[in-house]
């Protein structure tokens, strides 16, 4: 197998070949197709995410080790199984559900292995999809792309799930109501696609990029530049002088945050979801005086993703912008989405 790997964090990823593993009881090997290219793999490769001020939380003390494989949004063929495994063929085009956990804790056994705190999510903590090859556990961690091509399909793992789930997380939300989504990049173009499905309310995004905003005008969404000078009273002459239900934070950092708990009405929701890093500052009389609820949300478990899959193929869905980059460019199309030259997704694909 070919695989292009992290070996040192805030270095390149290399080139490495070595045989294909052997898939063993449980396991199951597929040749990769496609694999999304994802924000979270610049994160893995700095090595860090920034909490406030100078300081950082390192990714190798919260379990990840070197070299590893990146890519977990993952639609592959399946090549062969172990001795354990039902209910796949050779042959048969899947995408991998990546955030798998133990097996054995509370949260993997109410379906929730994405909230594992000993977490194995592939291309992370075990080796992912930027390689002709990945070794998958399970075969319960492969589910079906309906009529959706492997580059459409893969980033439904990640960039769609985690819009998907913080979306959930945001509803129900009535025709009246607003809601903000701070970032237009990957997951924001996923949510853009969802929400016509999800919900009428009005719904303005907001990003630091006007000509991703123009693209999203044109769908039909309101939209307001985060740099304008006054976002909170350009998105209140939207939302009206109350302020918005729900502020989705695709960004997360300290300004957008901060900004997208301004925007809230009472009784309002902040949902964060973006790892850029940072902190935010809330006075606590606000907090309980205006009854609001801050909360996280991280990508989604294996019945939201199937359930995810099942509605964009059984409903008319639009596209979301995806670029598709040989393996080969796996570390420009990594500087092209960390400087910002990206619009919706770069799927790395092997054909
Ligand atoms: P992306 O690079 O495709 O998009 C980021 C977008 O944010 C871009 O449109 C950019 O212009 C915009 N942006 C950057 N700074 C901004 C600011 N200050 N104000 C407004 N807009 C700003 O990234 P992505 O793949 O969509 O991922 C977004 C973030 O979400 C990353 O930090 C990623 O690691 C994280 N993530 C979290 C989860 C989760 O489950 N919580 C899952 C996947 C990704
Ligand atoms: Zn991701």
């Amino acid at each position: 197998m070919k695989s292009i790997r992290l070996v040192e964090f805030g270095s390149s990823l290399q080139w490495e070949e070595k045989q294909d593993p052997e898939p063993k009881d449980s396991e199951v090997l597929l040749e990769v197709i496609s694999c999304g290219v994802c924000h979270s793999d610049l994160h893995l490769r700095d090595g860090y995410y920034k909490i406030g001020g100078e300081e950082k939380l390192f990714v190798k003390d919260r379990g990840v080790k070197l070299p590893l494989t990146p890519g977990h949004e993952v639609v592959g063929k399946v090549l062969k199984v172990g001795s354990k495994v039902r209910s796949v063929s050779i042959g048969e085009t899947k995408l991998v559900y990546p955030w798998i956990g133990c097996g054995t804790c509370e949260e993997c056994e109410s379906g929730n292995p994405q909230l594992c705190s000993a977490p194995k999510s592939l291309g992370i903590y075990q080796d992912g999809g930027y390689s002709d090859r990945i070794l998958v556990p399970d075969r319960k961690w492969l589910l079906d792309i309906y009529n959706l091509s492997p580059e459409a399909a893969c980033s439904y793992a990640c960039a769609g799930l985690t819009a998907y789930g913080a979306l959930k997380k945001a509803l129900p939300l009535k025709k009246m109501d607003s809601l903000v989504i701070i970032g237009a990049g990957g997951l924001g173009m996923f949510a853009s696609q969802l929400v016509p499905l999800l919900t009428d309310a009005k719904v303005i995004f907001l990003d630091i990029d006007g000509s991703r905003l123009e693209k999203l005008q044109e769908l039909g969404f309101y939209t307001v530049l985060s740099s304008h000078p006054d976002p909170i009273g350009e998105v209140k002459n939207i939302s009206g002088p109350l302020g918005v239900s729900a502020v989705i934070d695709f960004v997360n950092n300290s300004a957008t945050s901060s900004l997208g708990f301004s925007l809230l009405k009472k009784n309002g929701t902040l949902i964060g979801v973006g790892l850029f890093g940072g902190e935010l500052k809330i006075p606590t009389p606000i907090l309980s005086l205006r009854s609001l609820t801050i909360r996280g949300s991280y990508t989604g478990s294996p019945g939201e993703l199937k359930e995810l899959l099942l509605l964009v193929s059984k409903n008319k869905i639009r596209l979301v912008p995806v670029e598709i980059r040989s393996f080969q460019e796996a570390n420009s199309a990594l500087n092209d989405l960390a400087n910002g030259k990206i619009l919706g997704r770069v799927v790395l694909s092997g054909k």
